[in-house]
């Protein structure tokens, strides 16, 4: 199956997209035909970066004046409207789950978001994909080429991109950055909907505004997690505390998040971080799906929950079912004694 690639080259995730469509073609397109991966950029600075993590070999750039999915539609509608591509693979960013089922509807084709695993039938592409918060894997068939599907975040191990010296790679670029057309569309506001071409618009401006620094999460070796049943915020910081005299990274599950007891970048699970520690505590957390997801490539999973009956219970390594705040006390006051005496080895 003759496949093309379409990278958002102006945003700084542009390796992790590179790396995580790496991995999903390594994974299910490994007897198809790659036939080119596209790149939108916005600076000619980045140029060497983004073709060396191409991950094909044959790539084709166009810079842009900037990120705008109107000018990316339009651009591969044009260029692509005459190729025999039967897939498109956006990574699971928000824009690729943006850009994929509006570049089906322009191509007449069929589109998914958050795809998990693909494989092909005679006349369709299957695709798989969590619903209902995960609880279930539901298959989709795909019928109209071509196939413009996004990935699911964290479904398959991203694959960094091999540095092959002795093979020069295919590379092409168009620059539509000084076009007219391509200002025009960037100075439409929505109350200017009476062209055709503007009327059928989505979104037409938005910037990504950078709110909170990483975390460090997603890197860290050892997470203590906080989790409803800590019921406010002040147990929250206590627990932050404590993340910090184990060593740890907190993380926190949605509903403590939600509830401003801790800032949004230390969500853990679907909606926010997918950890991968070698060992995570969980304490007061009941261990949805939504939320596991975040951490079950973790080595070593703890939890502490005083309801037997949680789901994190069976889903833990090592559960213990207490009061996580006598719990954790504890294990503070046996680190701090083991260290005072001079072993390291806690
Ligand atoms: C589309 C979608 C996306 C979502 N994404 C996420 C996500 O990314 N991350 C996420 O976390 N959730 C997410 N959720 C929400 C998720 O389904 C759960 O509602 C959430 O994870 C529950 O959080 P919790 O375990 O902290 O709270 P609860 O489910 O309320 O669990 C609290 C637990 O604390 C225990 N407890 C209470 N007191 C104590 C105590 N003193 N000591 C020990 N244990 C105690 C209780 O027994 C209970 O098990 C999502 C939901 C949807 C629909």
């Amino acid at each position: 199956m003759k496949h093309t690639i379409v990278l958002n080259g102006c945003s700084e995730t542009f390796l992790s997209q590179a790396e995580e469509v790496n991995g999903f073609a390594a994974a299910y397109l490994k007897d198809s035909r790659a036939d080119k991966t596209i790149i939108f950029h916005c600076t000619d600075r980045h140029k060497p970066f983004l073709i060396a993590n191409s991950p094909t070999p044959s790539t084709q750039l166009i810079r842009l004046p900037r990120y705008q999915p109107e000018i990316i539609l339009r651009t591969l509608e044009q260029l692509e409207a005459s190729s025999n591509t039967e897939l498109y693979l956006f990574p699971g960013d928000f824009a690729g789950s943006e850009l994929s089922p509006r570049l089906a509807y322009r191509l007449g084709g069929s589109s998914l978001i958050a795809v998990n695993k693909i494989s092909r039938t005679e006349n369709a592409l299957t695709c798989h994909k969590a619903v209902y918060s995960n609880y279930m894997q539901a298959e989709f068939k795909l019928s109209e080429r071509p196939y413009c599907i996004s990935l699911a975040k964290g479904s398959t191990d991203p694959l960094p991109i091999a540095v092959e010296n002795d093979v020069e790679k295919d590379v092409s670029e168009i620059d539509i950055a000084n076009q007219e057309w391509s200002n025009t569309v960037l100075s439409f506001k929505g109350d200017q909907k009476s062209e055709p071409e503007k009327a059928c618009a989505h979104i037409v401006d938005y910037e990504f505004v950078k709110k909170e620094a990483a975390s460090g999460l997603e890197n860290a070796n050892y997470i203590l997690v906080a989790g409803r049943g800590v019921k406010m915020k002040e147990k929250v910081d206590k627990l932050h505390t404590i993340a910090g005299q184990l060593g740890a990274e907190l993380g926190v599950s949605r509903p403590v998040a939600m509830s401003a007891w801790a800032p949004l970048n230390k969500l853990i699970g679907v909606s926010g971080i997918m950890a991968k520690p070698q060992i995570c505590i969980t304490a007061a957390v009941s261990g949805a799906a939504a939320f596991y997801t975040g951490i079950e490539k973790s080595k070593l999973i703890i939890a502490i929950n005083t309801d037997r009956g949680a789901p994190i219970i069976r889903a833990s390594d090592l559960a213990i079912v207490d009061d996580y705040e006598k719990v954790l006390d504890e294990l503070v006051q046996i680190i701090t004694e083991a260290q005072c005496k001079g072993d390291t080895s806690l």
